[in-house]
């Protein structure tokens, strides 16, 4: 599929004027193809009223902006926001106690990725909790849960399922796999959440002036273009897909810049390579078969109807967030602003900890945790221009 013209993207971008955006993302890391959508960029920019702030929607775009050193290249009337497009970032601290508190069952084996570990709850880490004894498992797929599953029957094992629609259909297939082969003791402690709910809810809050949307390349792989379609046509805000190579990244910058400047809101898809505009149908359907929209807490932007993934009743002998555990008051670590970096108000730099008490070796707060957090880009790409 070319980048033209299909429903996910109906005109104003960047492209036009015999300027070739398309042609020019067939270099998605070329430097001179940059600088050419760079000074697309500054052309749309200069018809603007005023200056705009968008907003990127992924901790992928986060860290690609950051480590590209895309802010540089851009006009000072353009400015770009982290938004809460990482899922351990935006996790909440109550979950993270109740995934501690059934750690510290002696019945129970948590089966995790990585990024969770060290994820301060109001009672310490799983990592600490599994230095003191309890039964934490680093696993790096489903699949690996799934095998310890099988090969321990005397344990329960329950998998912290955390993520967007990115990572929720490769949950419902490992629990397809569990149900299929007769596994009991495959649980997971749901915690997905979805996109498109959480963006109108920071748009509709106007806390922030969110002019633009750059929407995470991933979970539109799974939901479509189209999924943000209320975005522009109810609520005005221009929203570009995009990948993750700077060029990408940039090009969606350009579409909105260009669709602000026009006055003329829509969708356009700057990763045609993957992303459709119905998305993929067969990781949708799945979804649907094991799980059904709930309302959902996120951390910094409290609770937002919709935007989480329940099992369906049908399968709540698989949900572990149903096991009875005695859970502490929440806490979040003192003198974090990680709420705030997750709705775009503070630049991590504006946290008066970030590199003062808080790094990715010491990290206090989810966003300096987590590989994909925003204060973690910022601390190890853009410290040093963040003081100057
Ligand atoms: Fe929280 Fe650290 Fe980020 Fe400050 S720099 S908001 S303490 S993670």
């Amino acid at each position: 599929m070319s980048g033209g013209a299909h429903p996910g993207d109906r005109g104003g971008g960047a492209s036009g004027g015999g300027f070739d955006l398309d042609g020019l993302l067939r270099g998605v890391r070329d430097p001179k193809a940059a600088r050419a959508i760079a000074a697309r960029v500054h052309e749309l920019a200069a018809r603007l009223e005023r200056p705009v702030t968008l907003m990127e929607v992924c901790g992928t775009h986060t860290h690609a902006i950051a480590s590209a050193g895309l802010r540089a290249l851009l006009p000072a009337s353009v400015r770009l926001v982290s938004g809460p497009g990482c899922p351990v970032c935006v996790t909440p601290i109550g979950w993270v106690d109740r995934a501690l508190a059934l750690a510290a069952r002696p019945e129970i084996t948590i089966a995790t990725f990585g990024d969770l570990m060290r994820v301060p709850s109001s009672r310490g880490t799983l990592e600490q909790a599994r230095a003191a004894g309890a039964d934490v498992r680093i696993c790096y797929s489903t699949r690996d849960a799934l095998a310890i599953a099988r090969e321990e029957p005397g344990r329960q094992v329950v998998f912290l399922a955390v993520g967007f629609e990115t990572t929720a259909p490769t949950i419902a297939a490992a629990l397809e796999e569990a149900e299929a082969d007769g596994l009991a003791n495959f649980l997971i402690l749901p915690g997905h959440k979805t996109i498109p709910e959480a963006l109108e809810a920071l748009v509709v809050s106007g806390e922030l002036r969110i002019d633009g949307l750059i929407c995470p390349g991933h979970v539109s792989v799974v939901i479509g273009s189209e999924a943000y379609r209320r975005l522009p046509e109810v609520r005005g805000v221009p929203c570009a897909v995009a990948g993750f190579a700077p060029n990408d990244v940039l090009a969606g910058v350009a579409d909105l810049v260009g669709q602000i400047a026009a006055g003329t809101p829509t969708i356009s898809n700057r990763y045609p390579r993957v992303v459709r505009p119905e998305g993929n149908p067969a990781a949708r359907a799945l979804l649907a078969r094991w799980f059904e929209p709930a309302d959902a807490d996120w951390r910094g932007l409290g609770v937002i109807p919709g935007s989480g993934l329940a099992l369906r009743a049908a399968f709540a002998h698989r949900d572990a967030g149903r096991i009875p555990v005695e859970l502490p008051a929440a806490k979040e670590p003192a003198g974090c602003r990680c709420g705030e970096v997750l709705r775009g108000v503070i630049d991590p730099p504006d946290c008066p900890l970030f590199a003062a008490g808080c790094d990715p070796e010491h990290a206090i707060g989810a966003c300096m945790v987590s590989s994909e957090g925003a204060c973690a880009a910022w601390f190890r790409h853009e410290r040093l221009a963040a003081k100057s």
